[in-house]
């Protein structure tokens, strides 16, 4: 099955010159969601680890399934004003201005081995934020798993030294 096929491009969304990956068609097929998961799976299944950290909103959708079969606990790293306990943020710049992302500050410990999950590699400056929070509690990233990498982006340099994991590249 080509996963690619069950990836919807969505021209000028959210906003002009955005061309969006609507990974919705992939998450309504049982056959092409459960492939997606279970390639993202199979890649970390070799590597020690303590927790799966997911990225609002749609890290939420794949790092708690995979968090569920690979027997780990599930990290939420939010969108500012979400999270209810003591938290640790990290911000980094968009286009156009800035965005913020948070974590509990009791999410993981010093030592624990994280792998953070989201959708989509661009640029990588969520993910290079949400590396900043995990390492800042003095946790450790052991791999970065996306289902789609834009590769003409080179988000992937910007997380150089780490292992890297994309079922699909665009
Ligand atoms: P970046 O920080 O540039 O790597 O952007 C990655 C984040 O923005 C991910 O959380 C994606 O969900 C979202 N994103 C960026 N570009 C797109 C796109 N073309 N289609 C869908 N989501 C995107």
């Amino acid at each position: 099955m080509k996963l690619e096929d069950f990836i919807r491009e969505i021209p000028d969304f959210p906003k002009e010159g955005i061309l969006f990956k609507d990974i919705t068609p992939l998450l309504q097929d049982s056959l092409a969601f459960k492939q997606a998961i279970d390639e993202l799976c199979d890649y970390f299944s070799q590597v020690e680890f303590d927790y799966i950290a997911g990225i609002e909103a749609r890290g939420f959708l794949l790092g708690p399934i995979m968090a569920y079969e690979l027997d780990k606990g599930f990290i939420p790293i939010r969108k500012p004003g979400k999270l209810p306990a003591a938290k640790i943020s990290a911000s980094y710049e968009l286009e156009y201005g800035t965005n913020t992302l948070e974590m509990h500050r009791d999410a993981c410990q010093p030592g624990d081995k994280v792998l953070l999950i989201d959708d989509l590699l661009a640029t990588g400056g969520t993910a290079q934020a949400a590396v900043d929070l995990i390492e800042g509690l003095e946790a450790e990233v052991i791999g970065i798993g996306f289902l789609i990498e834009l590769v003409d982006l080179k988000g992937r340099e910007d997380l150089k030294g780490y292992d890297v994991y994309s079922v699909l590249q665009e």
